[in-house]
């Protein structure tokens, strides 16, 4: 397997595909190199949604002059302004762009940005793919990632993150939602004849087959199975790449650019343990576990590659449990909606609360961080909570009480990954929490939930933690007494949707040398550049928001009809 295109990208999650799709239509040979045997990558199993100030949809108000303050303001200096004004310029023209394609966008009503009290927040930047019909894809629907477990239904049935928000947060008609998805699914005979997989492409699955299928009509070959080796380059510019394919070496060359769009090292237990702050596991990772192990960042070291904001992720709390029918099958479990539920609260090893729990995932993993370095107690923490709590909302994989009562509850969660005490000082007992620190923080907690005022940590004081709390639970959806026994516990591990360090790039993706100097022919984007934000995640598809405009970016560099060719 030998041959030349103009551009090669490696990698097939979204920052991948979107350069690809953006390259063939400026007129570009391209082919997409995939290490894994199924394409899509974390983007495919994520909620697919994307940050994009202006974007011009609906009826959305907002302004550049908004937009660049509140990323002034979110990222505190950290990021090149160059980035950041790239990023505005082009983000709300790609929508467009894709939209022209036929490739839908669709604005999530009134989500708010990640920090409600900065200057120029505004809601509904977040935007959600269209669903796909998975059939116009053929056999390839088939090879793409399945979304993360907890993002299906039931582990099984798709939802869109407009659907997934209403069952969460119990909005008004969730009962009609959930039963409106098991329709779709079982109201379709001839495709339930074929495979168990939903037909119904949604979040990260839709964007991801949105991409796919515009590429197919287009000609561009995704090669799966073929995972980069080496970086070939000549005189300073990028030439070729050495891949692996059935076994053997084997040399593409590059015509005109390299994109580098293979994700980032969050499943190198090696590079985590070189670069991250505190000690991690690459098991606590929400993302796929054959994934993305930093293979563009070392194969880019060997042409004196620059890296930047190498000692962050886009953190996201998980939980370790085991599947219902296997006790050694151990995963790692999504806790970025419960942590934030009324009737419960967060404590470290040493039973006091160290954050507002109502914070987003990002932010509550950098807690996590400051209190580990602060007290060497909170890798890991606790997620407390009491019997309304358990009756309502779910934890990880395990439904809420009213619907996956205690009983049903197998035998080996109790007592190794479950916890549950009819009294608190019996739970702190338990989980070997200091009783009298626990009680301490549950009584701080139930007067903060009667003065509806959080004096110690601010949960519920923003717009944000109210519009992810239960809009059921009065005066304030994010906080409710953690008092009605039995009480549980779950443990809480510094998880992660992937890591924000990277190459170094410039406003046009290119990356950067150690010298300084852009290596030609060579670009990077989504997590295997450094974060345009730093160490910032600014709003709900704050990683694959970037990931995608600058693949945009990429693609219209190489092709020379983006400004500074
Ligand atoms: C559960 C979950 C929910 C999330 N929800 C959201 C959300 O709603 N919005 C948001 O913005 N972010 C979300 N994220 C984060 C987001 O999914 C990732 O940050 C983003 O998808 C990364 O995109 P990427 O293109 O950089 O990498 P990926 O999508 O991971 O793609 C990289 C690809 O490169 C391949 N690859 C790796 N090495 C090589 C090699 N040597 N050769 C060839 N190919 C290689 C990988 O196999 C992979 O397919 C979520 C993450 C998770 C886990």
């Amino acid at each position: 397997m030998n041959g030349e295109y103009d551009v090669v990208v490696i990698g097939s999650g979204a920052g991948g595909l979107l350069a690809a799709l953006r390259a063939a239509e400026n007129g570009l040979s391209v082919v997409v190199l995939e290490k894994a045997a199924l394409y899509g990558g974390t983007t495919a199993t994520s909620g697919g949604a994307i940050w994009v100030p202006c974007h011009g949809l609906g009826d959305h108000e907002d302004s550049r002059e908004q937009a660049e303050s509140y990323l002034n303001h979110v990222t505190g200096g950290e990021a090149h302004g160059e980035r950041l004004t790239a990023y505005l310029d082009h983000a709300p023209e790609m929508v467009g762009w894709m939209q022209s394609l036929g490739i839908g966008w669709d604005m999530l009503e009134g989500y708010p940005d990640y920090f409600t009290e900065a200057p120029g927040t505004v809601p509904g930047r977040a935007l959600a793919p269209a669903e796909v019909d998975g059939k116009l894809l053929g056999e390839d629907y088939l090879n793409m990632r399945l979304p993360f477990g907890a993002f299906m239904l039931l582990g099984r049935y798709s939802m869109g993150l407009d659907q997934a928000f209403s069952l969460s947060a119990r909005l008004p008609g969730w009962q009609r939602v959930a039963a409106g998805i098991f329709a779709k699914y079982w109201l379709d005979p001839l495709w339930r004849l074929r495979t168990k997989r939903d037909r119904r492409a949604t979040m990260g699955n839709a964007a991801i087959a949105a991409l796919r299928l515009a590429l197919k009509q287009r000609g561009v070959p995704v090669m799966l199975e073929t995972p980069l080796r080496r970086i070939e380059a000549q005189d300073g510019r990028v030439t070729g790449v050495e891949v692996e394919r059935e076994g053997a070496l084997a040399r593409i060359g590059v015509g005109k650019g390299l994109v580098l769009a293979a994700g980032g090292f969050e499943q190198s237990q090696h590079l985590r343990d070189e670069n991250l702050p505190v000690s991690t596991s690459a098991e606590w990772s929400l993302t796929p576990r054959s994934g993305n192990t930093g293979d563009a960042l070392i194969a880019a070291d060997a042409l004196g590659a620059d890296r930047e904001f190498m000692a962050n992720c886009w953190w996201a709390p998980s939980t370790m449990l085991p599947s219902f029918d296997d006790p050694e099958d151990i995963q790692p479990q999504q806790m970025f909606f419960d942590h934030r539920h009324p009737h419960s609260l967060v404590v470290n090893g040493l039973g006091e609360r160290f954050l507002n729990e109502s914070c987003s995932y990002d932010e509550f993993g950098k807690a996590m961080i400051a209190d580990q370095q602060r007290t060497g107690a909170n890798l890991p923490c606790w997620l407390i909570f009491d019997a309304t709590y358990r009756d309502k909302y779910g934890c990880g994989s395990i439904m809420p009480g009213s619907i996956m009562p205690d009983r049903r509850i197998p035998a080996h969660f109790w007592d190794r990954w479950f916890y549950r005490a009819p009294s608190l000082a019996e739970l702190a007992d338990k989980i070997g929490l200091p009783v009298d620190a626990l009680e301490a923080s549950v009584a701080q907690m139930n007067k903060a939930v009667a003065a509806d005022r959080d004096e110690a940590f601010g949960r519920g004081a923003s717009a944000y933690d109210r519009f992810f709390g239960d809009q059921s639970v009065a005066p304030n959806p994010s906080m409710g007494p953690v008092a009605a026994p039995p009480f549980y516990a779950i443990r809480i591990e510094l998880g992660d949707l992937g890591t924000k360090g990277g190459l170094k790039v410039d406003g046009d993706a290119r990356v950067i040398s150690t010298s300084g100097e852009a290596i030609e022919g060579l670009y990077a984007v989504g997590n295997c550049a450094a974060s345009p934000f730093a160490n910032c995640y600014p709003g709900s598809g704050g990683t694959i928001g970037p990931a995608m405009v600058f693949g945009y970016v990429a693609a219209d560099h190489i092709a020379g009809t983006s400004g500074s060719a």
